[in-house]
């Protein structure tokens, strides 16, 4: 398999050059050139969700010096449940926080982490990977490059700007992981690590790269997860469910299309966003505008410019295509909260904040439908949220617990790149 750019000014490169390179030399993003057909998957006999995972990924590894070594890692990054759970009537939720930042972010930086260290040893070089974060990316990708050979991460985080959790999370690994506390914003982060990859002598000694949410290696392996959910739903109902996801910058979205275009059993695809209506806006207008984002209450969906637009712009080009393919709702901080209650009195279960806009939106526009509503995170990582709306503790679950009482260690520096490589 080959991926070329979006932007369509590069040569086409396999899916190992794809995941080293991140970003495509012209800018663009990169996108499979075609979609394997999932019609002759052997589900009779997949016994684990690591082998659906293999089974799915392979074609897209097919020429790739990956290939052979792609059923080890997918047993490595895949290693934690994924309950797909009745809900409601006709809905059930799928929940991808069982990994261990207890956020969907797991799969894809698992994925990438395991894929980059088998190229790098393969290819006997060395990495340093620079991640800006205002809270659950760079957990996410500090837990999954721990202890990984021949990679060092810096991730740098500002300072009073993350919660006490999300501030665990980034400082509690140790070895190969260092935390830097700037003092400045999340911007200034973002600048550092920009200005780092612009210093060319320093980039290249170090060999600097990114995990950030553009790179193939983390978007491929969440298409398994919709293969895999939607799969079990029309196995067990003869219908196929639309799925209602969480949306920010779109990765997970466009890995439900990728989905959807191998042939999962999947009716459509909704998109639930908080009050950063881009793309809501855009479906109404038809005119695209990126713009400043705004804080919500879902804080990792608080996305302006969303990064993987480029994709789905590739996938549906005009806005015709766009439509027919996607709905998209915006969920108000009131209607979050106002869903979290009601949900817990209803039932007793309990969301994240994230998640509460798909349900928002399910509530509104799928109500009695068939659906699976994509639970992106466990309500523990936001309890501050979460927990004056139920009265009552939420219960963290035993993989954050363990991160929660390890050691925090990290320096605090100035906002001056120079100062992550002093
Ligand atoms: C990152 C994130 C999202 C948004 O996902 P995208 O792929 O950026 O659309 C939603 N919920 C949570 C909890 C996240 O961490």
């Amino acid at each position: 398999m080959q991926y070329s750019s979006t932007r369509n000014n590069t040569k086409a490169v396999g899916a190992s050059e794809a995941i080293m390179q991140g970003l495509a030399p012209d800018g663009g993003l990169y996108i499979p050139q075609s979609f394997p057909n999932l019609a002759h998957l052997p589900y009779g006999e997949i016994s684990s969700y690591a082998e659906l995972a293999f089974e799915v990924l392979a074609p897209f590894f097919e020429g790739d010096p990956l290939l052979s070594d792609l059923a080890e890692i997918c047993v490595e990054a895949f290693n934690f449940p994924v309950p797909l759970t009745p809900f409601a009537n006709k809905a059930m939720v799928l929940e991808l926080f069982w990994g261990p930042t207890a956020a969907f972010k797991d799969f894809g930086a698992r994925f990438l982490a395991s894929c980059m260290q088998r190229i790098l040893s393969k290819r006997g070089e060395q990495l340093t990977i620079l991640v800006a974060t205002s809270g659950d990316t760079g957990g996410a990708v500090a837990a999954a490059f721990a202890g990984k050979q021949n990679i060092n991460v810096k991730v740098l985080f500002p300072k009073g700007r993350v919660s006490a959790r999300q501030q665990q999370q980034l400082t509690c690994w140790g070895g190969n992981i260092e935390a830097y506390e700037v003092d400045g914003s999340f911007d200034d982060c973002q600048r550092m690590v920009k200005e780092a990859f612009m210093d060319t002598g320093l980039s290249m000694a170090h060999n600097l790269s990114s995990a950030n949410s553009i790179n193939l290696g983390r978007l491929l392996p969440q298409s398994v997860y919709y293969v895999y959910a939607s799969q079990i739903y029309y196995g067990s109902f003869g219908k196929r469910p639309t799925i209602i996801i969480p949306s920010g910058n779109v990765g997970n979205a466009t890995a439900a299309y990728w989905a959807h275009a191998m042939g999962a059993p999947i009716e459509r695809i909704a998109l639930a966003v908080n009050e950063n209506r881009t793309i809501v806006d855009y479906l109404t207008s038809g005119t695209y505008e990126g713009r400043a984002s705004v804080q919500t209450l879902a804080n990792a969906m608080d996305v302006g410019a969303p990064s993987n637009m480029e994709r789905l712009f590739s996938l549906f080009p005009t806005i015709e295509a766009m439509r027919s393919a996607l709905s998209a709702w915006s969920v108000s901080d009131e209607a979050i909260r106002k869903t979290i209650v009601e949900v817990y009195k209803e039932s007793g279960y309990i969301l994240c904040p994230h998640t509460a806009t798909a349900e928002r939106v399910r509530r509104d526009h799928f109500t009695g439908q068939d659906a699976i509503i994509v639970s992106t995170a466990h309500p523990a990582k936001f309890e501050e949220t979460v927990e004056p709306l139920i009265g009552t503790t939420v219960d963290v679950p035993p993989q954050l617990a363990d991160l929660l009482d390890k050691k925090s260690e990290y320096r605090s520096i100035n906002a001056d790149y120079r100062l992550l490589f002093g």
